[in-house]
């Protein structure tokens, strides 16, 4: 983990759990400054494991370019907090002077002040989690939330001095008309974010969602409505002066994509502190406890919160890499594949490439293999037949 640029940090606190997210979260807010210490106390810890070239004033070390707070709802923390949590990573880590250092907001989390001190920490990212600006939807789906109150966070983001905002918006709820989803990007347009980041609502298993479904409460949409509006969103989006780079992410021209996210998508390592963080150092992938008590009894005894991790065999390496980049714009470059796993990507995967490109489903062009927006609407198809022939 120790020749990771980016780090991540879980603030596992949440108001109230939205009726579709199965992350883990804690409403129990008064954890908040013992877990802290914990975190504290876990940051150091994998400092020290990675030894002194981890600290400021030694070198030559890995520079960190990438700090990004998710959850849960990092802005429960106070500001004060945020800023600790950011002193502790440049106290123990080398962090670039331009490192993109994101936050996770929640609107009717927030308010003006909050965001001015925020910038003053050294975050220069934020990605708000409006979802959507229908009210009756926002209800649907138990957000904290009114759609004025998610406008209003932009708005203040803005004023703060924030130009790197991403916002995060969900389609596919049930009865969501095609008019009212574009309705939602239009609003989103309108207030010029850098970022957006669609998700399509999947039912996860657990979730008050999943259990409403159960119980015949609603019929979610079926595939090729979820197809349609993820077409129409990259198409919309496409022609509003966005980039279409990953299958959830759009970004306003080539510097506004998450340099920290990239990075998953090109399967290099990263460090995750926080109970359920994964890290993942090239070749091992460990993830921490899902509790926030077991995660705070360990580092209180000094030990790591490792719940458990896997070697990672060049098989899984080779079917992640081609999951994570055909999720990808520019797709799987040729050379890197056969740079990394000693093999030629055209030969192993003849058969299943002449499949998909005769059914026009993706390209390969200047030594790039990548799905084009139809072969994206089978991407877990397409990605589970490369797994069952590489596993
Ligand atoms: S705010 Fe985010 S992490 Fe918390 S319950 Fe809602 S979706 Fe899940």
């Amino acid at each position: 983990m120790c020749n990771s640029q980016s780090i991540y940090i879980h603030i596992p606190f949440c108001l109230r759990k939205c009726a579709y997210c199965d992350f883990y979260s804690e409403t129990r807010l008064s954890l908040i400054s013992d877990y802290l210490k914990a975190l504290e106390q876990e940051i150091d810890l994998r400092a020290q494991l990675c030894g002194s070239s981890a600290l400021p004033s030694h070198g030559p070390a890995p520079i960190i370019d990438t700090v990004y707070l998710g959850g849960g709802t990092p802005s429960l923390l106070g500001v004060t907090q945020i800023g600790q949590v950011l002193q502790t990573v440049r106290d123990n880590f080398r962090v670039s002077p331009d490192a993109e250092i994101t936050v996770e907001i929640n609107p009717g989390t927030v308010d003006s002040d909050y965001l001015t001190g925020l910038k003053g920490t050294g975050v220069n990212r934020l990605s708000i989690g409006a979802q959507s600006f229908d009210d009756a939807k926002l209800a649907f789906l138990n957000r904290i939330h009114t759609a004025d109150e998610a406008l209003k966070t932009i708005d203040r983001a803005e004023t703060a001095g924030f130009e790197n905002i991403s916002l995060d918006l969900i389609y596919g709820v049930p009865g969501e008309t095609r008019a009212a989803w574009i309705k939602d990007l239009e609003k989103a347009l309108d207030r010029k974010p850098s970022h957006i980041s669609a998700y399509m609502l999947t039912l996860e298993p657990g979730t008050p969602l999943a259990d409403q479904v159960k119980q015949g409460d609603f019929i979610p949409f079926g595939n090729d409505m979820m197809s349609l509006l993820f077409k129409m969103t990259s198409r919309y989006l496409t022609q509003n002066g966005f980039e279409h780079y990953e299958i959830s992410n759009f970004a306003r021209g080539g510097a506004n994509r998450s340099r920290h996210n990239s990075r998953y998508w090109d399967l290099t390592s990263y460090l995750g502190f926080g109970p359920g963080a994964h890290s993942y150092d090239g070749a091992v992938r460990s993830w921490n406890h899902r509790s926030i008590d077991g995660y705070i009894t360990d580092l209180s005894s000094g030990r790591l919160p490792v719940a458990d991790q896997e070697t990672l065999t060049l098989e899984q390496k080779m079917a992640e890499f081609i999951m994570l980049r055909l999720r990808t714009l520019e797709g799987l470059d040729l050379d890197k594949f056969q740079d990394r796993f000693q093999l030629q990507f055209e030969k192993k995967f003849e058969i299943i490439l002449s499949r998909i490109l005769g059914e026009d489903l993706g390209s390969i062009e200047n030594g790039r293999f990548f799905l084009n927006l139809e072969g994206r609407t089978f991407l877990n198809g397409i990605v589970e037949t490369f797994s069952a022939e590489i596993l």
